[in-house]
């Protein structure tokens, strides 16, 4: 199966993402995870990057379209994957379509993930990762054990630069003007769900996967 998560930053779709791969076993194609990655590699894709995402801002169209042309031609790919971040645009959604469409493939399902400005803020604020091992965590519902310590790895969580107040605030305008519109986009082409992100994890997974149970018999 082939799924795409989307919603905005904070809405929960790094954390329904890995229960979904988990459960469906399915690669979790992340663009802002590859582009960390890149970072942290100190590639000059990721040097670019950087200089966006600091910012709050999209990384440009192209970039963002090659690296993920690539890694969704790898061969784990075959089978399935699910999308999270990608697409933002307009210009990556017909990207995606066109790519897919030379691979003979189409999405089977866009998860729209619904939650409020307030607790969008309230969860990024609170929001903690693991550079090393990519483990989140969030202070007000999932703490780690030891503060200030990922429980799997040992190593340091922190703050990411771009869940600070301002790049925050940056980062939704960025949603609402260039990321919003693909819900008509995929509403459009009939494969869109919206689930309550709202709830606790556990519940809001409960609701994706009654979708995308529904899914079986269609392929
Ligand atoms: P995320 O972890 O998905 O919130 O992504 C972190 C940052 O990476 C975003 O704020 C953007 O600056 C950049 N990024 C991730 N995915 C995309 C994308 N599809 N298009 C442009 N920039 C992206």
């Amino acid at each position: 199966m082939r799924l795409l998560i989307m919603g905005a930053p904070g809405a929960g779709k790094g954390t329904q993402a890995k229960l979904i791969t988990e459960k469906y076993n399915i690669p979790h194609i992340s663009s802002g995870d590859i582009f960390r990655q890149e970072i942290k590699d100190n590639t000059k894709d990721g040097q670019l990057a950087n200089k966006y995402i600091i910012k709050g801002q999209l990384v440009p169209d192209e970039l963002t379209i090659s690296v993920i042309s690539k890694r969704l031609q790898k061969e784990d790919c075959n089978h399935g994957f699910l999308l999270d971040g990608f697409p933002r645009t307009i210009k990556q959604a017909h990207a995606l379509d066109q790519l897919l469409a030379k691979l003979d493939l189409k999405l089977d399902l866009v998860i729209n993930l619904n939650v409020s400005k307030d607790l969008i803020i309230k969860r990024l604020s609170g929001r903690r990762v693991c550079l090393k091992c990519g483990a989140t965590y969030n202070l007000n519902t999932n703490p780690p054990k030891k503060e200030g310590i990922c429980d799997r790895c040992g190593d340091t969580i922190i703050l990411r630069d771009d869940d600070k107040e301002e790049t925050v605030k940056m980062r939704l305008d960025v949603y609402e003007n260039q990321t919003k519109p693909l819900i008509k986009y995929y509403s459009d082409q009939k494969i869109l769900v919206h689930v309550d992100g709202n709830l606790n994890f556990r519940d809001t997974f409960k609701e994706v996967v009654k979708f995308i149970g529904d899914l079986d018999g269609k392929h």
